[in-house]
């Protein structure tokens, strides 16, 4: 059985003291929550505060982003081995708002996630197509296309351990979200992408929702067979809102 996985993206947001306080009420509010993992990801910034609080308790630390570089003359950088020398076990890989402001290929996603593999990090590699490609009938295209690049890339065996999150760019921070029937139908394909590399990598990897989750909507989400947690954008910010998320991640595993 997947373990279920939820994971806050923070995005450019936080003090460091609003994130210190925001790492100790999600780092407080899970601890009965055994049953799942549970990741925060601030900004670079705040990752050595975060990581000195959660020190030895099962909140889990992750970056937004990574360089695929390991070091070098790369101005603004940061690497996976730094990122795993202060205390993060996983990294967001080609979110969309870095494909798009960025100009990310699906090539820069795949050397990302070797890059971040490769330094024992958990990539947690984002998928997901706009609302054109959508009305187009193009999601599966979409999305098969960006998993199979990093497939292709890394193979199999590099890719296993890491994350896929499905994230429609028309679902994030809009309010609006994929009903539980679409977001289904896209893991599943994910999962079909995955069997065609190793059988055992469409059992083990987990596949996050990630698209204006919130309290209201996630158990319903959850509860997809294929549907293994959740990447939370907005809604990672309130404490109290986060964790009930989670209690709905914890819930859904528990019915299973
Ligand atoms: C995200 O940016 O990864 C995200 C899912 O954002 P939101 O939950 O705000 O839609």
């Amino acid at each position: 059985m997947r373990r279920p996985l939820v994971a806050g993206n923070w995005k450019l947001h936080g003090t460091r003291a609003g994130a210190a306080s925001l790492v100790e009420a999600i780092a407080s509010g899970i601890v009965q929550l055994d049953a799942i993992d549970v990741v925060v990801c601030p900004t670079f910034l705040h990752l050595a505060d975060a990581a000195a609080r959660i020190a030895g308790r099962t909140l889990g630390l992750g970056a937004q982003d990574v360089s695929a570089e390991a070091e070098g003359a790369f101005t603004g950088e940061v690497a996976a081995p730094m990122l795993a020398e202060y205390g993060c076990g996983y990294v967001i890989v080609g979110h969309s708002e870095r494909r798009a402001r960025h100009g990310e290929s699906d090539a820069d996603v795949a050397a990302k996630v070797a890059a971040a593999a490769g330094a024992g990090l958990v990539p947690i590699v984002c998928v997901g197509e706009t609302l054109a490609e959508r009305d187009a009938g193009e999601t599966l295209d979409v999305v098969r296309r960006q998993l199979q690049a990093v497939l292709t890339q890394i193979g199999a065996e590099g890719f296993a351990g890491s994350v896929v999150a499905y994230e429609p760019i028309w679902a994030i921070g809009t309010g609006r979200t994929a009903t539980p029937a679409q977001a289904q139908e896209v893991h599943a394909a994910i999962r079909a992408v995955l069997a065609d590399a190793a059988s055992e990598l469409a059992a083990e990897t987990r596949v996050l929702y990630g698209g204006s989750v919130k309290a209201a909507n996630a158990a319903e989400l959850f509860a997809g067979p294929d549907i293994d947690g959740g990447l939370v954008g907005g809604a990672s910010l309130d404490a109290t809102e986060f964790l009930n998320i989670c209690r709905s991640a914890a819930a859904s595993a528990a019915s299973v």
